[in-house]
């Protein structure tokens, strides 16, 4: 197997794998490479229909992969994270904590202190995974 520590620049496979079809940037990416090689119109390139190896849809797909893989592009947004005003998380964390029986100490394992350790570290802008 080759040694993939002297093969480049690192990529991500995970986040590239994440990039399907239905990630608008692959139609826009298309379009716009059909366009700026034609010179035609949007409408012309919606006329080829989305199956038409012309309407280059999987070469997109596979250049935004690419692109994500490098970094150059973010990966598409994650079904698994919600977005929730800081101020309504603060003031969650905040009730919580009186609330409920938590200590003071940082490395308590107890359910509800190791929750409002996540929530405050996410706060805070700490990338939490896993
Ligand atoms: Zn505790």
């Amino acid at each position: 197997m080759a040694d993939l520590s002297l093969d480049g620049p690192k990529i991500d496979r995970a986040a590239a794998e994440r990039v399907h079809y239905v990630d608008p940037r692959v139609r826009l990416l298309a379009s716009t490479r059909w366009r700026l090689a034609t010179g035609w119109s949007h409408r012309s390139w919606l006329g080829l229909g989305k199956n038409n190896p012309d309407a280059l849809i999987q070469e997109a797909r596979d250049w935004l992969r690419a692109a994500v893989a490098a970094g150059l592009l973010p990966p598409p947004g994650r079904a698994d994270i919600v977005t929730v005003p800081a101020a309504d998380l603060r003031h969650a964390v905040e009730v919580f904590t009186e609330a409920a029986d938590t200590c003071t100490n940082p490395d308590c394992a107890s359910p509800i202190c190791r929750a409002l350790a996540r929530l405050k570290a996410a706060l805070n802008g700490d990338n939490l995974r896993g």
